[in-house]
């Protein structure tokens, strides 16, 4: 129920499972508070605005000519909902379950889905690291083949294939790295490998 409320009925901004400077060898605390305070909250709260106007339409008093406009919002938002919850908790200061290698069975699917953890690792910071505009680089299961594979997310949701699950993804709007790395945003998602929790991406 992260980021959920169930008696309000609506989304909610999770908080941060460590401070707003634990990860600053690699986030500096400066963006985390701003990425996390303005931009997610913008999202969970935009999302749940969404929802409110899609419901009035439903119900007769709103503009059933906007629906378009408001389901574009509800996708767009609550991608960006979905996408920075599993962000924060992707992550953990380094030596402190951020960093290294997956164990276990999330390993072996990635040594057999990309050949070796570093033909994974490759393919993950490049692709994060060419998305056109903003967006993200994901590791998805594809829950057909029960295989492994590396995506390119623009914006907050799109060029993702649906029954893609999202396992680990890296922000690379320029909000999640400007600060500390203005245009180098190759350096910064190398530099999120050593972050990367790899416990609770396997679980
Ligand atoms: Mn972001």
């Amino acid at each position: 129920e992260l980021g959920w409320d169930a008696q309000s009925g609506e989304y909610t901004l999770p908080d941060l499972p460590y401070a707003y400077d634990a990860l600053s060898d690699v986030i500096d605390e400066q963006t985390m508070r701003i990425h996390h305070d303005k931009h997610h909250a913008g999202y969970v709260k935009n999302a749940n605005a969404a929802l409110k106007q899609l419901e009035a339409i439903r119900l007769g008093s709103g503009d059933s000519g906007l629906l378009q406009h408001w389901e574009r919002s509800l996708s767009f938002n609550m991608g960006g909902h979905v996408n920075h919850t599993l962000f924060w908790t992707g992550m953990a200061p380094e030596g402190q379950g951020g960093g290294g290698q997956p164990v276990g069975n999330l390993a072996n699917m990635i040594i057999r889905d990309f050949g070796s953890f570093k033909g994974f690792s490759d393919q993950f910071t490049g692709a994060a690291s060419k998305v056109e505009g903003s967006g993200w680089g994901w590791l998805v299961y594809e829950p057909i083949a029960r295989r492994l594979m590396v995506l390119q997310m623009q914006n907050q949701q799109d060029m993702m294939f649906a029954g893609a699950v999202p396992l680990l993804g890296v922000d690379v709007w320029e909000h999640a790295y400007y600060l500390k790395y203005q245009n180098r945003r190759a350096d910064y998602v190398n530099a999120f490998m050593r972050i990367v929790n790899w416990g609770e991406i396997s679980r």
